[in-house]
C-alpha cells in the first residue's frame, strides 16, 4: 500500500512513513496510490459490529504491513474505550429520513477525537519501534488543538506544540488546551487568524532543516491517518440504514474539508452515498467554488461556528488531485495561482466531476441560530453551532426519498454562549470535565512570525 502526493514531486511512501510526515515534501498532501475495495457483502457484514470491529475492517487494507492485525485492533479498542457512548457514534433521527450522527462522546467534545485518539496510539507505536522522538506541531481553530494534546499528553516520544489564533476560540476549546499539565504539552495563543497558524505550520514543514532537526511531524487534519479514521463512521451509518442495499447522503459541517474528504474516500471504496453535502458558515469559500467554478479566498469573518472560520481549505486539495485525473502538475499550478493571485478558476470537466460527488450549501448567523432553536424545540436535540449549520444546510438541499444523515461535529456544551443565545438555554459539560473552569491554564502568546516561533519550539523541545 503506497501512498502518493497531490504535486507529483515528492517520493512515495508507505502508511508509516505517510502518517508520521504529515505534509509532503513537494507541499502537496499524501493520498492513497489505489483506494481498496470494500463488496457489498462486506460493507453488509459490517452490520451490527462493535464500532472497534468495523473501524478494523475498513482501516486494515489501508495500513499495509506497518502493525499487524493485533496491534492494530489493540490500538483501536485503545483509542475508543475512552468515548462516552458505547455506540462510540450514534446515530439519532431528528425528522422523517433526516438523521443526526453525533460524534462527540469522545474525551474533548469533539468528532476530532476519533482521528486523534486513534492517531496518539500509531505515533507511539510507531516512534517506539523506530526508537526516536518527534515534535508534533499543529494549528488549530479549536478542536483540533483540544483533541491533539488530549492524545498526546504525557507520552515519552512526543512533544506537542498547538498554535491556536489568541482570542478566536471558545472559552472551553482554550482551556482544554492550556489546562494539561505535563510538560510535553505547549499551547500557543498567535496574534491572527487560524489561517495565520495554519501557514506558520505550512512553512515550518517547509523549512527542511528545521523539519529534520526538530523531527517535525504534523497531525492537522491533512495527516492522512485522521483521514482514514474518519471514513469509518461513514460505513457505520449508512449500513445502519440500509446500506449497501439503499443509498444514504451526508450533509458535513465543514472548513479544512477533512471529514467531508473521508466521506469521498468511503465512496470511492464502495459505500454507495448518494449525495456529500459541504456546508459552510459565512466563510464559504467551497460553497462558493461549488457554485460558480472559482475558489477565491477573501477575510476571515469570525462566527459562532469558529472551527469552520477557514479560508483555504487544506484537504481540497486532495479531490482536486482525483478530478484533475491525478495529475500532480496540474494541482501544483493551482496553488501556485492560489499563492501568487488568493485564487484560481476550476476547468469546466473538473467541476462537472466535483459536483457529481458533492453539493453544498451555507448558513448565515441567524440561520445557524435558528436551526438550533427549530432543532430543539421540534426534536429536544441541543445543537452545536456547527451541527446546526448542517442541520439548515441538510434541510434546504435533501431530498425526501433519500435519508440524509448529518453530522454533528461537537457537543453543545463547547460553544456554550452561541447554544444559550439561540435557546435561552446553556448546555452543562458532561460529568467528569465540570471542573475544567477552575484549572489553572498555561499558554505562551507568541507573534506571527515563523523565526521567533521556531526558535521558541527549538529551546522548548527535550532531547
Ligand atoms: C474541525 C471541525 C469542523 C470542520 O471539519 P473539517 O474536517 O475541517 O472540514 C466542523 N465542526 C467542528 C466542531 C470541528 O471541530
Amino acid at each position: 500500500m503506497h501512498y502518493v502526493s497531490t504535486r507529483g514531486g515528492a517520493p512515495a511512501l508507505d502508511f508509516e512513513a505517510t502518517m508520521l510526515t504529515g505534509l509532503a515534501r513537494d507541499g502537496g498532501l499524501y493520498v492513497p496510490a489505489t483506494v481498496p475495495q470494500m463488496s457489498a457483502d462486506e460493507i453488509a457484514a459490517l452490520g451490527g459490529l462493535p464500532y472497534e470491529e468495523a473501524a478494523f475492517r475498513v482501516m486494515r487494507p489501508f495500513v499495509g504491513d506497518t502493525f499487524g492485525e493485533q496491534e492494530l485492533s489493540d490500538m483501536i479498542g485503545r483509542a475508543y474505550g475512552a468515548f462516552r457512548h458505547d455506540a462510540r457514534a450514534p446515530l439519532k433521527q431528528l425528522t422523517p429520513n433526516h438523521f443526526l450522527l453525533e460524534l462527540f462522546h469522545g474525551p474533548t467534545l469533539a468528532f476530532k477525537d476519533f482521528a486523534m485518539q486513534l492517531i496518539g496510539q500509531l505515533f507511539q507505536s510507531a516512534l517506539a519501534r523506530q526508537g526516536r522522538r518527534a515534535c508534533i506541531v499543529g494549528a488549530t481553530s479549536g478542536d483540533t488543538g483540544s483533541a491533539a494534546i488530549e492524545a498526546f499528553r504525557g507520552l515519552d516520544n512526543v512533544d506537542v506544540f498547538i498554535l491556536f489564533p489568541h482570542g478566536r476560540v471558545s472559552e472551553v476549546q482554550r482551556r482544554q488546551m492550556t489546562t494539561p499539565e505535563e510538560a510535553n504539552v505547549h499551547a500557543l495563543a498567535i496574534e491572527g487568524h487560524f489561517d495565520d497558524a495554519q501557514a506558520r505550520v505550512k512553512d515550518m514543514f517547509n523549512d527542511h532543516a528545521f523539519r529534520d532537526e526538530v523531527g517535525l511531524a504534523a497531525v492537522n487534519s491533512i495527516n492522512w491517518a485522521r483521514v482514514l479514521a474518519q471514513a469509518v463512521y461513514y460505513f457505520t451509518a449508512a449500513v445502519s440504514l440500509g446500506a449497501p442495499h439503499r443509498a444514504v447522503s451526508f450533509t458535513v459541517p465543514t472548513g479544512n474539508f477533512g471529514d467531508v474528504f473521508a466521506g469521498y474516500i468511503a465512496k470511492r471504496m464502495g459505500l454507495p452515498i448518494g449525495r456529500l453535502v459541504v456546508a459552510t458558515n459565512q466563510n464559504d469559500i467551497l460553497h462558493r467554488c461549488l457554485t460558480t467554478g472559482r475558489y477565491e479566498v477573501e477575510g476571515v469573518s469570525p462566527s459562532i461556528s469558529p472551527s469552520m472560520d477557514i479560508q483555504v481549505s487544506s484537504n481540497f486539495e486532495r479531490a482536486l488531485f482525483d478530478v484533475y485525473d491525478r495529475d500532480g502538475a496540474a494541482v501544483a499550478q493551482l496553488m501556485e495561482e492560489l499563492k501568487g493571485q488568493g485564487g484560481f478558476t476550476l476547468s469546466q470537466g473538473a467541476l462537472d466531476r466535483l459536483r457529481e460527488t458533492f453539493a453544498s450549501g451555507r448558513a448565515s448567523e441567524d440561520q445557524t441560530r435558528a436551526a438550533i432553536a427549530r432543532t430543539l424545540e421540534a426534536t429536544g436535540e441541543l445543537l452545536c453551532p456547527h451541527s446546526a449549520v448542517g442541520v439548515h444546510v441538510a434541510e434546504q438541499v435533501r431530498d425526501p426519498h433519500v435519508p440524509m444523515v448529518t453530522l454533528a461535529t461537537a457537543h453543545p456544551a463547547k460553544f456554550p454562549d452561541a447554544v444559550a443565545e439561540a435557546t435561552g438555554r446553556r448546555p452543562g459539560l458532561p460529568p467528569g470535565m465540570a471542573n475544567l473552569y477552575e484549572r489553572p491554564e498555561r499558554v505562551t502568546r507568541v507573534d506571527n512570525d515563523l523565526a521567533a516561533i521556531e526558535n521558541l519550539i527549538r529551546e522548548r523541545i527535550a532531547r
